[in-house]
């Protein structure tokens, strides 16, 4: 019998209102029921919300240094408990343990900054342009901060949004994807063990379009930190904008890596099969298009070509695994879909295209790695995005037209160039309009330290990670102090000696 998942929810585990569960299974097996887990009804989203104000009243009152403290020991706790929760995020999500434990790694990175940061969040003192007057600015909490985020990093996300929020002294509502429960309920009883005061973390699973829709529309949550699809990203944008909401986005790309007839090309060889296929394709940094200088374009081809098939699919469980499963059917169909719409257009199918004969993997979503070779820009496999293990692959005269292809897109994250020529190098982190560029490495690849984030359809302007996240968070207060005993006029009254 599959164990059965609790909502934490005024301080402790409660069972949802609706009295209504579904079921979480592992992608390599269907057949394993990894967990029941609450299917979350308004009414638990209401509770929650009214539970983190009065969470709010008393964490936005610690001392930053004090919140600080307690990221530090949530950092030691994922540090202590990072096996363990990497087994349980493979198992239902599908990712390859190395990546696991590496989302588990960005985590940790993230509490470690955070706790830092306790002691910093900077404000500003400047001078006044009055005598006998002091202006400055400082951070204050905002309110009740509500997270909502996709399947395909269940710990590293969710703290890329939690911790900073939390260390800015808000309180949290924490929705995770319904295909990731379980690591959303383990990286709770992290921050509860770690001594988090009572009612300032929540944790509501559910649909999004039943509870995340609840905690968009309610009046108390003033902060929105959406991670997950641009179409899911629009309709939050839409309501959050009615109700003057601040909301951070961050959805979709379809990242390039352009490799130059000067590359090296065992180099980019590397960066293009992690770029492409780790986790599956199932990033938002995933390498989808690779666009080639004509004069390396066959030799380079022939050489992912080769590569790619011979990478070993499996459950991620299996440290000899490569490539694991896709989340879920739909994701899985998605891919296939993707297949007869590029030989539609004229694309050809390189390698894979298909689901594996491989008995060992029939009871999980499993496609083979795909290549399309011959797209041309403007194919619909080169201006949407796939999420899943399929790469098409352009081919260009020279670096402004490789810039002009990568540009030609409606989402911006992230892309990357390969090349030995320094000029080159520069020119394109100038015009390459993404949010993150990459030099002689893949697409994927963030550290937790660094502002992350994508432009155009990618993102709404924020960032997260890194310092820029922490402004998000915090609401800026401005302060003037007069102690002229005078009344002195700005822009007014002015000193010319
Ligand atoms: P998704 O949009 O389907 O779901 C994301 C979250 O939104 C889930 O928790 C879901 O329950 C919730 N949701 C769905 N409908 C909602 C609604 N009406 N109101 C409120 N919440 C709702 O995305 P997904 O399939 O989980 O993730 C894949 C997508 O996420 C890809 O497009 C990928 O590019 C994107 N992504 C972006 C980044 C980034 O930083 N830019 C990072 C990771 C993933």
């Amino acid at each position: 019998m599959p164990e059965t998942f609790k909502n934490f929810i005024g301080g402790e585990w409660a069972v949802p209102s609706t009295g209504d569960y579904f079921e979480n299974r592992n992608p390599a097996d269907w057949n394993e029921v990894i967990g029941r887990f609450p299917r979350s009804g308004p009414d638990d989203m209401t509770r929650a919300i009214a539970s983190a104000k009065r969470g709010f009243a008393r964490w936005s009152k610690t001392p930053a240094p004090l919140r600080g403290q307690v990221l530090q020991r949530v950092g030691d706790l994922l540090v202590e408990r990072k096996e363990q929760i990497a087994r349980a995020m493979t198992r239902e999500m599908g990712k390859v343990l190395a990546e696991t434990r590496g989302d588990v790694q960005e985590g940790i990175d993230t509490a470690f900054y955070a706790a830092t940061e306790g002691r910093r969040l900077f404000g500003r003192v400047v001078p006044s342009e009055l005598r006998s007057k002091w202006a400055m600015s400082y951070r204050r909490p905002i309110g009740v901060a509500g997270l909502i985020t996709p399947f395909n990093f269940p710990l590293a996300i969710p703290t890329w949004k939690m911790f900073p929020a939390l260390l800015c002294g808000n309180a949290v509502i924490f929705k995770p994807a319904e295909d990731v429960p379980h690591t959303g309920h383990l990286l709770v009883e992290v921050l509860i063990d770690a001594g988090l005061p009572p009612e300032v973390v929540q944790l509501v699973h559910g649909q999004g379009s039943v509870v995340g829709r609840a905690m968009i529309e309610h009046p108390d949550v003033p902060v929105i930190s959406f991670t997950g699809s641009t179409e899911t990203g629009s309709v939050i944008g839409a309501t959050c904008g009615k109700l003057h909401k601040r909301l951070s986005l961050e959805m979709g790309g379809k990242n390039a890596m352009i490799v130059m007839d000067d590359a090296d090309l065992d180099l980019a060889l590397d960066g293009v099969l992690w770029g492409a296929f780790g986790t599956t394709g199932q990033r938002c940094t995933a390498t989808s298009r690779l666009i080639l200088h004509q004069k390396i374009h066959e030799r380079f081809l022939k050489m992912v070509c080769d590569r790619a098939e011979r990478l070993r699919l499996g459950p991620g469980l299996d440290e000899k695994t490569e490539v694991g499963p896709l989340i879920h059917d739909e994701a899985r169909q998605k891919v296939g879909d993707y297949v007869e719409i590029a030989k539609k257009e004229g694309a050809t199918v390189a390698i894979g295209g298909k689901i594996p004969g491989d008995k060992r993997l029939e009871c999980g979503w499993f496609y083979e790695p795909t290549v399309f070779a011959g797209v041309k820009p403007g194919m619909r496999v080169e201006q949407e995005e796939i999420f899943g293990p399929a790469l098409a692959v352009l081919k260009v005269g020279s670096l402004d037209e490789a810039i002009k292809v990568n540009n030609d897109v409606q989402y911006g994250l992230s892309s990357a160039l390969y090349t030995r020529d320094v000029n080159a190098a520069f020119r394109a982190m100038e015009d390459l309009d993404n949010g993150i560029t990459y030099v002689n490495a893949p697409t994927i690849g963030a550290e937790a330290h660094l502002p992350f984030g994508g432009v155009k359809q990618t993102g709404n302007g924020h960032r997260e990670g890194g310092w820029e996240v922490y402004d998000f968070y915090s609401e800026t207060k401005t302060i003037y102090v007069d102690y002229s005993g005078t009344l002195q006029r700005a822009q007014i009254d002015t000193y010319t000696e």
